[in-house]
């Protein structure tokens, strides 16, 4: 039920935010290059996942190259 905002004490409200505080990340180490990752995804420096490869990275990408 939505209550007017000054009914509501500056006692309510902070007990209200004491549970909104982010919470920080908790990356792992790749288990390949070293590079923190987030658990249960694709390292994003070099692409593995459980020790296998899933992307392919490419080391430079050319963007004067023509692509057409
Ligand atoms: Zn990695």
């Amino acid at each position: 039920m939505a209550v007017p905002k000054s009914k509501i004490t500056p006692s309510k409200r902070g007990m209200r935010r004491a549970h909104d505080a982010l919470v920080a990340a908790n990356p792992n180490e790749c288990s390949n290059c070293g590079e923190l990752r987030r658990p249960h995804h694709v390292c994003p420096s070099c692409g593995h996942y459980a020790d296998k490869e899933i992307v392919a990275m490419v080391d430079d990408i050319d963007l004067d190259e023509d692509a057409a």
